[in-house]
């Protein structure tokens, strides 16, 4: 499974690209070309050995699908992860769901990178909370009005300033249930089976942002790199709110 790939940076923009041509190998879902899932119980000698293990392995869910507590345990795996490597990059961490959210296997997964220090990503840094969706007791729940995507939902810890790694067993505890809540919010509108992705910011002042995939670019957007907006955000909030 591992992929030679290198890390490009265009001179002008000074944005980064990653050239992997050994991803196009890859088995894919959207190629109907999908060989025995490497996900699954049984099948650990299609991926790289086992780094850390939790439980014995049970049926593919949704990871909104399981109960509080198991996706608890499953962001204690993200932070612990997430510490465990920093020292060695910019760590991010990822979920994909569904094809429009490039999952390239249907068996629900996280995935974690970590980038070299050199190359710059271009993500925005966290911003001051507006357009509330829920005050909880750790996290504040909202929609930046000049989101990039419609009903994209972030998740800021009050406890500024501080990396992912750091966040603490009482605020992951308060964070899983208001993350749930938004998910099925925006399952009852936009259908069961709704694509997403959701990511870790990886520096300081972190946040999890929560995308529902519901979309493709336009024309207009590829050419000016300026997102046009539908839903106006402020009304998004107040839509999921509670
Ligand atoms: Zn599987």
């Amino acid at each position: 499974m591992k992929e030679d790939f290198r890390f490009i940076k265009n001179p002008i923009s000074g944005k980064w690209v990653i050239i992997a041509p050994k991803r196009s190998k890859r088995p894919t879902v959207a190629k109907g070309t999908e060989p025995i899932c490497p996900f699954c119980l049984g099948h650990e000698g299609l991926t790289p050995p086992e780094t850390y293990r939790l439980g014995g392995g049970e049926k593919d869910k949704n990871l909104f699908e399981l109960d509080t507590n198991h996706v608890v345990k499953v962001f204690r795996v993200y932070r612990d992860r997430f510490n465990e490597l920093k020292t060695k990059g910019q760590v991010v961490i990822f979920y994909n769901f569904g094809v429009e959210a490039a999952a390239s296997l249907p068996h629900p997964h996280a995935q974690i990178a970590v980038i070299p220090k050199k190359v710059g990503m271009d993500i925005t840094r966290s911003v001051t909370p507006e357009n509330i969706i829920h005050e909880g007791k750790h996290f504040t729940v909202f929609i930046p009005q000049a989101s990039g995507w419609p009903y994209e939902v972030w998740f800021l810890p009050k406890r500024r300033g501080r990396l992912f790694g750091d966040i603490t067993n009482p605020e992951l505890d308060n964070l899983v249930p208001i993350l749930s809540k938004v998910y099925q919010k925006l399952q009852s509108k936009f259908g069961q089976k709704f694509p997403f992705n959701f990511h870790v910011y990886h520096g300081g002042d972190w946040y999890l942002r929560f995308i529902p995939r519901l979309r493709v670019l336009g024309g207009f957007e590829l050419a000016t790199g300026v997102y046009v907006h539908s839903t106006d955000p402020k009304e998004a909030a107040q839509e999921l709110s509670w």
